[in-house]
Formats: structure tokens, C-alpha cells, sequence
């Protein structure tokens, strides 16, 4: 090759690697016509080879000699015009690697190291005779001694020239070295032909829609649908009781926009734990739904992926990554339960898709819709500035107001129970049992929440008070009774129950702190007859598990529902009309920014759950800080107070919506050498604020992080605070490329946004 010239093309390619930059390379002529952006490609790179996206295609020629691309994977790009902005903004706004934001955007399995047979479970290979057969006077000396590729290939010629290689091997026994050897004799090819696969098939079938809106859902549809047909459509707020009929609303504007000619892109926080929803929506719209999400195989997301980007469905569900579903002319996009911590991601690229689906919207013209009974703050802050619209569904559609919250002091319990001679209970109060107890005799059911599972959360010895903590990270060990071992809840690190202290030789250990199991075990000696279902990390490992759990509650096969918060989301049981908390306070003492805000948002989200049927429903609440105000504002469904007292107390520390935060996380295996380059990498922030005027942004830190060590690696940060959203971003783009990932097993993480600090 000689070096570059003029009437030579060039473009660069993103890797999915952890650096900031993209790669360029040289299309050779016969490429030019295939190599636009968006497309796929196969790079050398080293001494390997890897699959990228052509990031964009470059003017002038870049000032060294660059290497060829070796092949163009699509004949179409993969990522339209649209989808590419939204990708660059999300490596620009995050500072984060492009090849990894694209990674993120795409099915699992079409980027990285180049290796075909891994994408065996997305599609599956078909084999296809090409080129001249060789006529039968020719096949002796074609095959040689290879009998077993003759004989393959005649069959192959005789079932009509393509089989699925799954096919061959399996019905007619040929084995992978045989089918190869028709390859590379040119004989045959394989290729990749995408399967169709309906995971969601057939649910929904059985949901009754609510025949008409009520007056307030009326005018809020009104108002949106008269929105999302401006240019400019923008942002709006749906702040909505939990059973206000948001769902219906949704499904309304959906429609309208359809019958535009548009699409719709709904976010969840998760599947799983939200069936009902995707139930709603099976019964609205049918076959034109499809559905993304973690719990997928990849086969199966591509197949979504796929149906979309080709137009044969317009309504597409899904988690975060949804964000970047490719359908054609979005009209809406809606977050429902906007304020869920799962909508940002807690790896590179750490975006957070409410902030993705504005910008898509912008880009698209689409109405982007936040919906929820306890807005994060932010938006919150956004809507009362008037960035965003803000509607508001102040009362339930059913016909029940919202439940009637007590809260009951754990303190008074333990208290009157010691003073009578007895052994307190702090897991079930008396009052809470009479209202258990009065359910289990009306046959109602009831929803009980600790959001710790486990049995106990603490070992100690009480001789010498040594705690059991996890060997790789700084959290202690919780027993799990059921399997009989010490766990850690970050790293999965487990251990055998020590019969005596290692160190003191004592053999009464202490264990403290409720979990789940422990309430299970409690539940179901309170009330032997009941039947109780726990539903909690450990009972829903295996797919599917989720659905058939709730199904039973559906269906009325349990009693008593009990588990972590994935039982306070978005379930819709008209039967359940006592909600009791075990505990509010396990969230409350985290030491992070969002405390507060998280166990309020928990609280109301799993009141929300009583009282949706004919029957009013009552909430009991369980703590030793009777007096917080987050607990005070969710007896009270008093999310205005809540936010406004909130908001306020952010204000001093400098937290959001006040000012926008930067987390720089660094770690490693040795402490001394984190600590070091936690405080360069200050240093070097300190230099590009004073270089660039940047004088807005305050550095605190760096300091270990609230866990300092996770799986074994010394953890320390670096808060950086601004009001001007753009210098951060300067600055933390500035880091990336100039700076880019410490030596030696360190890593620099940049996390824009921070949904917590821990
Ligand atoms: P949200 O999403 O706001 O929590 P949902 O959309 O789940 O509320 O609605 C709560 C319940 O109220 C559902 O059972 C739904 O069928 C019912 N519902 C909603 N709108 C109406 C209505 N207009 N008339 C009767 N029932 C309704
Ligand atoms: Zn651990």
C-alpha cells in the first residue's frame, strides 16, 4: 500500500474498548459504496481482528499511514442518522468511551473480538452450496477419500442446496469438520439467518382495560396528545397518585400517536416485576408490541431489535437500554416511574436514560412524558421552573381513596413489652399481627416489606466484638439460614457459620439485623394456617420465576406476600389490603445523599400497592424514627412537603437539583496506590479548572468512598459540584482524553450524574 492520498477515503471506527477515542482507517475502493456510518466493520487491530461502527467517515486524509478495513458486516447501517446523535451525545455528555456507548445501543454479541460462532445463539447458521456443483465424473477427484463430505454434499444437494447447520449435524449426524471441509473446498458457505422468537406470546390475553377515562384522565390526555402533535413537543411531568389510572393515559396517547403513522418507546424499571404492564399494553396494541429487556436471551433481543428497526412493530417496552430502541419515528417516549434508580446505569457508559430520552426526543420531535407518584427531584425542580410541563392526577381511578398510613414506633413497642416482663418483638408489632390476623379471617391478602434479605444482617462476638465481614470488600457478612453460610451481599463471597469466635474462642455468637428469611420464619409461626410467599433475590434466581410467583398471588394462592422492594413495584392485586413494613429505617441510615428521598419514593411505592380492589386498604409502618420527615410526609401521601423540605436541605450541601454532580471514582488492589492517584487525579482536575476558567466547580475530596474496598479493590473519590452543567462536562472530557485510564490495575471511573455516592 502506498501512503495516503487524496482519492483515498477514510473514516473512523469505535472499538468497544475502555478508551475515549475512535480508530481511523483507510475503505478500500471496493468498500466506499457500503462504508458509511453507522455499519459495522472488520478492523486488524494489533495482531488481531475486531468489529466496530464506523463512527464517522473522514474529509481529509489523516496524517499517517493507516491500515485498511478488512470488510463492511452490514449492507445497511445498523444505527440510523438519529440513533448515531444520540450515541455521540452519550459519550460526549459522560465522557465516556464511544465503542462501549454503541456496545450499549446494539443487541448483545455484534461487537468486539472478532468470532463468528459466538453469535450462534442471535441467528442461526444456515449452510448453502454455492458456485458449480462439480459434475458426478468430477466428484471422485474433487472429494478424494473424503467420503463423509461427498456424502454431505449430496444431501445437501438433494434437500434443496441450504440447511440449517443445526439440521445437518442433528438429523443426519454430519459433524462440524465435515461441514467446514465443504467451506473450504468452496463449496458451501454459512451464513447468518436471523430466528423469530415471541417471548411474551399470548400474555395479556386476559386483561380488561378500563372502558372509559375519568374526568382528570380525560383532561391530562387531552392536553398531552394535543403536545405531542407540536414540533417542539418537549418534556412533560405526570405526576400521578399510585392508582391514578397513569397506565391508561399512556396507552390513550400511544394510540393517537399510532394513529399518526408514529412510533412509541415505553421505559420500565423492570420487567420482571412489572408483568402487569406489559400485560396492558399486550391487550391495547397486541402484535405490535415488543418487548426488551435484561432477562432475554441475546437471540431474543435481536430478533426485537430487529422487528422494530425493519418497522413490523411500533410500540416497543423495555428497561434503560430501550432508550435506544431503533424504531423509525418515535412520537412519544414515556418513562413511567421516572424517579427509579434503575434508569441509570452503574457501569461505562453510566447514562441515565430519562436524560437520553430527552435528548432523543429534542432530536426526534418526539413528547417525552416522566410519570410517576414521587417524581425524582430533579425532575421535580424542572417542572416547577418550567423546563418541563407538569399534569397531575391527584386521586385514584378505583374506587378508594389512598390507604390510611400509621406509623408504628418500634421504640414504644419494646418499651411496654419490657415493662410488662416480656420479650420485645421487633419483627412483627402486636398491632401489626391483629391487622395481619384480621386479613388472614376476611380472606384478604396482605403485603409485607423489609428491604434486607437474609436471615440476619450481622455477626458478632459478643466477647470480643468481632464482626464477620467479607474478605474482598468492607461490608459485613449476612446469614443465610436456608443454605447455612455467611454471604456477601456485593461480591457473593460465602462462608461456613463459624461454631465459635476465630479469635476468642467464644461459642455464643450474636446475630443481629432482620432480613427476610428471618420475617418468613417469624410470619409463618405467627400465623401457622397462613399461606405466606417470600419473593426476594434468593426465591426468583431461575427465569421466569417473577411471573409465576405473582401469579400466585394473582390467582389468590397466598396470604401473605413478603420480600424486598421488588414487591413494592407497580403490582396491581385488588385483594391486597394490608401493606405493613417491617422496617423504614434500613434505608433511611445509608449514608448517602438520596437516603431520604429513596425511602420515601420506597413507601409510597408499596402503600401504593393497598386498596386497589373494592376494599379500602390500610398501611402500617414499622421504625424507631417516628419523627423523620420523609416518614412524616408518607403517612401523609404528602410528596409536595416531602420535596420542598428536601430540596431545602439540599441546597447547603450543594447537592441536586442545585448543583450537578461528577463522582471520579478510582480503584485498585492496593490502597497506597489508589490513594495516590485519587489525589494526581485531583491535582490534574484542579489544573484544567484553573487552565480552562472553570471557577465554578468545586472539588471535594478525594476521600475513600463510603465502602472503601468492593471485591478487593480500594475504593476512592473525587466529588466535583457545579451549577453549569457544560463546565463539568469540559472538564471530565478533558480527563478522558487527555488522562485516560491509570497504569498498573487502576481504573479511573468517571460517573456523571451519580444516583448515589456509595
Ligand atoms: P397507576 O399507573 O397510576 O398506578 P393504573 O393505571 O395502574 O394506575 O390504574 C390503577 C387501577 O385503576 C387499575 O386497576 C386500572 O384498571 C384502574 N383504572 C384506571 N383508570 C380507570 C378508570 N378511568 N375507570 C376505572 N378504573 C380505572
Ligand atoms: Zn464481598
Amino acid at each position: 500500500m502506498t501512503g495516503p492520498s487524496h482519492a483515498d477515503v477514510f473514516c473512523q471506527v469505535a472499538l468497544p474498548k475502555p478508551v475515549f477515542q475512535t480508530f481511523a482507517y483507510r475503505v478500500p475502493p471496493e468498500l466506499r459504496g457500503r462504508a458509511v456510518p453507522g455499519t459495522r466493520v472488520r478492523v486488524p487491530f494489533g495482531r488481531r481482528r475486531e468489529i466496530g461502527v464506523i463512527d464517522s467517515v473522514l474529509g481529509i486524509p489523516p496524517d499517517r499511514t493507516v491500515r485498511d478495513i478488512a470488510e463492511v458486516l452490514d449492507d445497511e447501517p445498523l444505527l440510523s442518522a438519529d440513533l448515531l446523535h444520540l450515541c455521540r451525545w452519550t459519550s460526549d455528555y459522560y465522557a465516556a468511551p464511544p465503542g462501549l456507548v454503541y456496545r450499549a445501543a446494539l443487541p448483545p454479541g455484534l461487537l468486539g473480538e472478532a468470532r463468528p460462532t459466538g453469535t450462534a445463539e442471535l441467528e442461526r447458521q444456515v449452510i448453502e452450496l454455492v458456485g458449480e456443483a462439480p459434475t458426478l465424473l468430477e466428484r471422485d477427484a474433487a472429494f478424494g477419500r473424503a467420503h463423509r463430505q461427498r456424502q454431505a454434499f449430496e444431501t445437501l444437494e438433494a434437500i434443496g442446496g441450504s440447511a440449517p447447520v443445526a439440521h445437518l449435524e442433528g438429523h443426519y449426524g454430519y459433524g462440524r469438520s465435515v461441514i467446514g471441509g465443504l467451506v473450504d473446498r468452496g463449496l458451501a458457505r454459512i451464513r447468518l439467518e436471523a430466528v423469530t422468537r415471541d417471548p411474551f406470546a399470548g400474555s395479556g390475553d386476559d386483561v380488561e382495560l378500563p372502558r372509559h377515562l375519568n374526568a382528570r384522565q380525560e383532561s391530562v390526555l387531552g392536553a398531552l396528545v394535543r403536545l405531542a402533535r407540536e414540533p417542539d413537543p418537549g418534556v412533560a411531568l405526570l405526576h400521578g397518585v399510585t392508582g391514578s389510572g397513569k397506565t391508561v393515559v399512556y396507552l390513550r396517547l400511544i394510540s393517537s400517536v399510532m394513529e399518526r403513522g408514529r412510533s412509541a418507546i415505553v421505559l420500565v424499571p423492570e420487567i420482571a416485576l412489572t408483568p402487569q404492564t406489559v400485560q396492558r399494553f399486550r391487550a391495547a396494541f397486541g402484535g405490535q408490541v415488543t418487548v426488551l429487556h435484561s432477562a432475554l436471551s441475546s437471540g431474543e433481543r435481536h430478533d426485537a431489535w430487529r422487528s422494530l428497526r425493519a418497522g413490523e412493530r411500533r410500540v416497543v417496552i423495555g428497561t434503560r437500554s430501550a432508550i435506544f430502541a431503533p424504531v423509525p419515528d418515535p412520537g412519544v417516549i414515556i418513562l413511567d416511574e421516572e424517579h427509579d434508580g434503575s434508569y441509570k446505569q452503574s457501569d461505562t457508559p453510566r447514562y441515565h436514560a430519562r436524560a437520553l430520552a430527552a435528548v432523543r426526543g429534542r432530536a426526534e420531535g418526539a413528547l417525552v412524558v416522566l410519570g410517576s407518584a414521587t417524581p425524582s427531584l430533579e425532575s421535580w425542580q424542572n417542572a416547577t421552573e418550567g423546563r418541563y410541563r407538569l399534569f397531575e392526577l391527584p386521586e385514584r381511578a378505583t374506587p378508594h381513596p389512598l390507604p390510611h398510613v400509621d406509623l408504628v414506633d418500634l421504640r414504644e413497642v419494646r418499651a411496654r413489652a419490657l415493662a410488662a416482663g416480656e420479650a420485645p418483638e421487633s419483627i412483627v408489632s402486636p398491632r401489626l399481627r391483629d391487622a395481619v390476623t384480621t386479613r388472614l379471617e376476611r380472606g384478604e391478602q396482605s403485603i409485607l416489606l423489609l428491604n434486607r434479605r437474609g436471615y440476619s444482617t450481622f455477626l458478632q462476638c459478643p466477647a470480643c466484638g468481632q464482626v464477620w465481614s467479607c474478605p474482598s470488600c468492607n461490608v459485613s457478612l449476612t446469614y443465610h439460614r436456608a443454605r447455612a453460610r455467611l454471604i456477601c451481599h456485593h461480591c457473593a463471597h460465602e462462608e461456613p457459620v463459624p461454631v465459635c469466635c476465630g479469635a476468642c474462642g467464644e461459642a455464643e455468637l450474636q446475630f443481629t439485623g432482620i432480613g427476610t428469611e428471618q420475617v418468613e420464619r417469624r410470619v409463618t409461626e405467627l400465623f401457622p394456617s397462613a399461606r405466606v410467599l417470600r419473593m426476594d433475590v434468593d426465591t426468583t434466581g431461575s427465569k421466569g420465576a417473577h411471573g409465576r410467583l405473582l401469579e400466585q398471588v394473582r390467582r389468590g394462592d397466598v396470604d401473605i406476600l413478603l420480600g424486598t422492594q421488588m414487591i413494592a413495584k407497580g403490582l396491581d392485586f385488588p385483594g391486597v389490603t394490608l401493606v405493613g413494613v417491617i422496617n423504614a429505617d434500613t434505608g433511611l441510615n445509608l449514608p448517602d445523599f438520596r437516603a431520604a428521598e429513596r425511602t420515601f419514593q420506597l413507601l409510597a411505592q408499596v402503600a401504593g400497592r393497598a386498596g386497589r380492589g373494592g376494599e379500602p386498604g390500610e398501611v402500617l409502618v414499622q421504625t424507631a424514627r417516628p419523627h423523620h420527615p420523609a416518614l412524616r410526609a408518607a403517612v401523609e401521601h404528602d410528596y409536595l412537603t416531602f420535596a420542598y423540605a428536601e430540596i431545602k436541605d439540599r441546597e447547603e450541601p450543594g447537592y441536586p437539583p442545585h448543583r450537578r454532580l461528577v463522582n471520579l471514582i478510582v480503584s485498585g488492589p492496593s490502597e497506597e496506590r489508589v490513594a495516590e492517584v485519587a489525589l494526581a487525579t485531583a491535582e490534574k482536575a484542579r489544573e484544567i479548572v484553573e487552565r480552562n476558567g472553570l471557577s465554578d466547580i468545586d472539588l471535594v475530596g478525594p476521600a475513600p468512598c463510603p465502602i472503601d474496598r468492593i471485591r478487593a479493590r480500594w475504593r476512592w473519590h473525587l466529588l466535583l459540584k457545579s451549577v453549569r452543567a457544560a463546565d463539568l462536562g469540559s472538564l471530565i472530557r478533558h480527563l478522558a482524553r487527555h488522562h485516560g485510564q491509570p497504569a498498573g490495575g487502576l481504573r479511573l471511573e468517571i460517573d456523571r450524574d451519580p444516583e448515589a455516592l456509595l
